[in-house]
């Protein structure tokens, strides 16, 4: 990435592959970096304001003349740069910074935003996400105090990360073979992220990622990396499942009891433990009954079996959430037939460079022009931040079917939504009619498609079947309308279990409180991240932390670890044990949560959804801002908890 303030240009290339490159630009985000390379910021105080909307153009609007004029004068600069000593000029000022920051995402941000997108953008390579202040604790203090880490997922090596910057010892306790977490267990085919990933990366670690969205490998290299460069490996211990965690009121520590590579059953002692589970992996399999009686080959999607050739075979396929929807359209490609069941339609995003590699010129621009990475991430992340969550909102003033959209900006999104599958299945009135969705746009999870999951619906080797299963059998699967489905390979896309938060694992916290019966089906955490009666427990990804159309899981890691590090740091200073959640802190939290839920697309839907649980509150969603997330677990605050 581009160094700021380097002493030589950044860059020797040739005319002509600047000229290249700057054909990929993305405009807005090469004239904030002009304004760096020249000192001079009536660049951006012109006639062009781009506008950035979600589903907009990826140019702000800005003109193809324009653009060209743009080119032609950074062509100038860069060559001139490149040429000169490599010196830039003096930095810009914070308020020409907020002008940048204005002009790039097309509005005036609010001055709440400030500290908040300062931190984001982080211009020189400020740590936005550290705890400060460990390094005014005694070493002694530090090296006493023991965390345990349960997954070397994202988010488990990320907490990694930060307590190893800290000082404080650790130790990852990983049921699976190698790190990664959801990047190493699902493997199937087509598997790719789904949010931005030049946004889905640590903050810590910037990457020139092949893809807009890049493939499942990609993503488990990104990890596995992780842990190489910060040599975590020797703290993991591979293929270790944890079955217990038991808090001792009198030690102020827990114990935690694992199942080790050999079977064997072990014990290890922490001052404290980071839940970094994830939400999604246990498998869920469908309340269809029969499934035992399937003779033929099955599996979950998430533990893909690909000892199973699928080629001239007949592959049944339950359900279509985001994982049908990667796999389907790879598997029709081999198989005779695919036949696809569906309960819920799901909604998608028309977004064109979803399966697109990064083109050539733009990787150079990342990797050379002075800013243009945290100019082009920061866009990727305002793009995506706040993005359209006044679309899934609530308007009171809202008259129509509230299962059909729920305000006007929802009903907009909705006909752009629908206009998108018309424009690919139109032409056949029955597949149309099956793809259109009963609920309103972010009453489930919003699906990202550059067309390919409806073109393969259409092709003449899927079916897309709407009648409920109401059988497995010996052969395959019975429909409501009386067919019998004979299929050579079962799938099923069924999803997780993802309201059972830390199960199946055994959590007992003070006098004897044992969390599965505490939470009773219904999971609540405050912030996500603390449980009254469970002290010095840090969930990672916990309740109502979930995002549906802002944002990257990422994002809320590092603002969940900053806070647990906080509490850490909060222990450590006061000299305390152990730290408790209050009651009614927690419990005015939940009701506020709750309260923005029941404003959002997903809690006035009435669609089936991992969202719910099984009492019916929405127990997965943040219903609000990333800065109401960011701002609440900057720190934590010391009255909000009792010390044990
Ligand atoms: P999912 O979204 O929960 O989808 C499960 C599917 O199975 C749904 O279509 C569901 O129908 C269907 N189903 C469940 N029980 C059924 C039954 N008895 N009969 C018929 N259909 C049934 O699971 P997923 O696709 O694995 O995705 C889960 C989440 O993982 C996603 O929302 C996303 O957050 C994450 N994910 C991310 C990526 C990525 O970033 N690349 C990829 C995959 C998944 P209903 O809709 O009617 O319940």
């Amino acid at each position: 990435m581009a160094e700021p303030q380097q002493q030589t240009p950044s860059f020797t290339d040739d005319d002509a592959i600047i000229k290249a490159a700057l054909e990929e630009a993305h405009i807005p985000t090469l004239m904030n970096c002009l304004v760096h390379l020249t000192g001079d910021a009536q660049i951006i105080r012109g006639e062009i304001r781009p506008v950035l909307e979600f589903f907009g153009d990826a140019q702000g609007g800005i003109s193809e003349a324009q653009q060209a004029g743009i080119r032609a004068r950074a062509f100038e600069i860069l060559t001139a740069y490149r040429d000169g000593d490599g010196q830039l000029p003096p930095d810009p000022s914070s308020v020409q910074v907020s002008e940048m920051v204005n002009f790039l995402i097309g509005q005036e941000v609010s001055a709440e935003y400030g500290d908040f997108l300062t931190a984001e953008l982080a211009l020189h390579g400020e740590d936005a996400y550290a705890q400060p202040g460990f390094e005014t604790l005694s070493d002694d203090a530090k090296a006493a105090f023991k965390v345990v880490i349960i997954g070397a997922g994202m988010s488990g090596l990320l907490s990694a990360v930060r307590l190893q910057e800290a000082g404080i010892p650790f130790t990852i306790l990983e049921k699976h073979a190698d790190v990664g977490g959801t990047w190493h267990q699902n493997i199937y085919p087509g598997c790719r992220v789904d949010s931005a990933n030049h946004m889905y990366s640590y903050s810590f670690k910037p990457r020139d990622w092949p893809q807009h969205y890049s493939r499942q490998a990609v993503l488990k290299d990104y990890f596995a990396e992780t842990a190489d460069e910060y040599n975590l490996r020797p703290h993991i211990r591979f293929e270790t499942e944890v079955t217990d965690l038991i808090w001792s009121d009198d030690e102020g520590t827990w114990t935690i009891k694992v199942t080790s590579a050999d079977g064997a059953a072990q014990t290890l002692t922490a001052n404290a433990v980071i839940s970094a589970v994830g939400q999604l992996n246990r498998p869920k399999w469908p309340d269809i009954p029969g499934q035992e009686r399937y003779a033929g080959p099955s599996f979950h999607s998430t533990y893909w079996e690909y000892e199973h050739d699928l080629k001239g075979k007949t592959v049944g396929v339950v359900g279509t959430g985001a994982s049908a929807f990667q796999f389907v359209p790879e598997i029709a490609q081999e198989a005779k037939e695919v036949r696809v069941f569906q309960r819920t339609a799901p909604w998608m995003a028309p977004v064109e460079d979803y399966m697109q590699d990064i083109p050539k010129g733009k990787h150079w621009l990342l990797n050379n022009v002075p800013y243009y990475h945290a100019w082009f991430k920061f866009a990727v992340f305002w793009r995506n931040a706040e993005g359209i969550l006044s679309a899934v909102t609530r308007d009171p003033a809202w008259n129509g079917d509230e299962q059909r959209s729920i305000g006007p900006e929802n009903e907009m999104v909705r006909e752009l939504f629908l206009e998108n599958i018309r424009s690919i299945v139109g032409h056949d009135p029955e597949l149309f009619k099956k793809c259109i969705p009963d609920y309103p746009p972010g009453g489930k999870r919003i699906l990202f498609d550059d067309g390919t999951w409806l073109r393969a619906l259409a092709r003449d080797n899927v079916q897309l079947f709407t009648d409920p299963i109401v059988e497995i059998n010996e052969t395959g699967l019975a429909t409501g309308d009386g067919t019998q489905h004979d299929v050579d390979v079962l799938v099923y896309a069924t999803g997780f279990e993802a309201s059972r938060f830390l199960w199946p694992m055994n959590v007992v916290g003070r006098k004897g409180k044992v969390l599965e019966q505490h939470w009773d089906g219904d999971a609540r955490a405050y912030l996500g991240i603390t449980i009254p009666h469970f002290p010095n427990l840090f969930c990672c990804y916990g309740p109502n932390t979930n995002i549906v159309v802002n944002g990257s899981i990422i994002f809320f890691s590092e603002c969940e670890v900053r806070y647990a590090l906080g509490c850490i740091k909060l222990l450590l200073e006061r000299g305390e044990r152990g730290m408790d959640c209050k009651e009614d802190v927690h419990d005015a939290y939940n009701t506020w949560v709750d309260a923005g839920n029941a404003e959002m697309a997903w809690g006035i839907s009435h669609a089936n959804t991992w969202y719910r649980n099984e009492k019916g509150r929405i127990s997965q969603n943040w219903p609000y801002s990333l800065l109401e997330f960011w701002r609440q677990t900057k720190a934590p605050d010391a009255a909000d908890y009792h010390f044990v």
